[in-house]
C-alpha cells in the first residue's frame, strides 16, 4: 500500500496519552473518571497509592492502593513513584512503573490528582503526550454543597479541603483544559470531546 502521510508523521492515537484530571475536591473528578471509563475501552484508570484510610464504598486496587505508612516510605525509596504529595496530613503518589506500562502498551491512562501533583506529572518528561485538565464545579456553593453532601469529611476537614481548593483555583492557568461539570453526564461529554481532539493530534516522530 502506497504511503500517504509524510515520514515521521503520525496521529496521537497510535501513542498512549495520559490525561490527569484535577480541581478542588467535590468537584466531581472521581464522578468524571467513572463517566468516562464505562463510555470508552480504550481508557484506563492508574489509581493512585495513598496512605488514607479508605472510604466506605472504595476497593483497594481499584480506587487506590491503600497502605501503611512504611510501605509507602518503602515505594519512595525504591524510585517507583512519578510524584507525590501531601494532602490533609495524608500521603499521595503516582505509580511510575503502572502508568509507563500502559501508555507503552498504546492505552490512554486517566490519573485523579491535585494541582501540584498533576503539573508534577507535566514536568516529568514522561516521554508521552500529559494532557492537564482542570474540573470546576458551577458555583462556590455548588462545590461546598458536594463535598459536604459526599459525606466523607468532618467539618475541620471540609473546611481545610475548602482553603484548599482556594489555592488550587488560582492555578487554573497552568492546566490545558477547563471543565465545567454542571450536569455529569455533559461533563463527561466534554472531557471525552478533549480526549478525541487530542488522539487526533499530528504527532511526530521522537515527539511526545
Ligand atoms: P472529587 O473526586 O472531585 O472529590 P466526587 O466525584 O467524589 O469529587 O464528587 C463529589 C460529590 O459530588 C459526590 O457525592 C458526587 O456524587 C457529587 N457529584 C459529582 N458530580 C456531580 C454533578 N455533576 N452534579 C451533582 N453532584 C455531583
Ligand atoms: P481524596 O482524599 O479526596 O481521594 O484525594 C485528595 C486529593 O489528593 C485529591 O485532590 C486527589 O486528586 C489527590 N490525589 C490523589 N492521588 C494523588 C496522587 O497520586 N498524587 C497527587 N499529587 N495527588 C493525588
Amino acid at each position: 500500500m502506497r504511503e500517504l502521510l509524510p515520514a515521521g508523521v503520525g496521529v496521537q492515537g497510535q501513542r498512549g496519552i495520559a490525561f490527569v484530571i484535577a480541581g478542588p475536591s467535590g468537584a466531581g473528578k472521581s464522578s468524571v473518571i467513572a463517566g468516562l471509563l464505562a463510555r470508552d475501552p480504550r481508557l484506563v484508570f492508574c489509581p493512585s497509592v495513598t496512605t488514607r484510610p479508605p472510604r466506605p464504598q472504595e476497593v483497594h486496587g481499584r480506587d487506590y492502593y491503600f497502605l501503611s505508612e512504611a510501605q509507602f516510605d518503602e515505594l519512595l525509596a525504591q524510585g517507583a513513584l512519578l510524584e507525590w504529595a501531601e494532602y490533609q496530613g495524608h500521603r499521595y503518589g503516582t505509580l511510575k512503573g503502572e502508568v509507563l506500562q500502559h501508555l507503552a502498551q498504546g492505552r490512554d491512562v486517566l490519573l485523579n490528582k491535585e494541582v501540584r501533583g498533576a503539573t508534577a506529572i507535566k514536568r516529568a518528561g514522561l516521554g508521552y503526550p500529559v494532557v492537564l485538565v482542570f474540573v470546576i464545579p458551577p458555583t462556590w456553593e455548588e462545590l461546598v454543597r458536594r463535598v459536604r453532601g459526599r459525606g466523607t469529611e468532618d467539618e475541620a476537614a471540609l473546611a481545610e479541603r475548602l482553603r484548599i481548593a482556594q489555592t488550587e483555583l488560582a492555578r487554573i492557568p497552568e492546566f490545558d483544559y477547563l471543565v465545567v461539570n454542571d450536569e455529569l453526564s455533559a461533563a463527561v461529554a466534554r472531557v471525552e470531546a478533549i480526549i478525541q481532539a487530542e488522539r487526533l493530534r499530528i504527532a511526530r516522530c521522537g515527539s511526545a
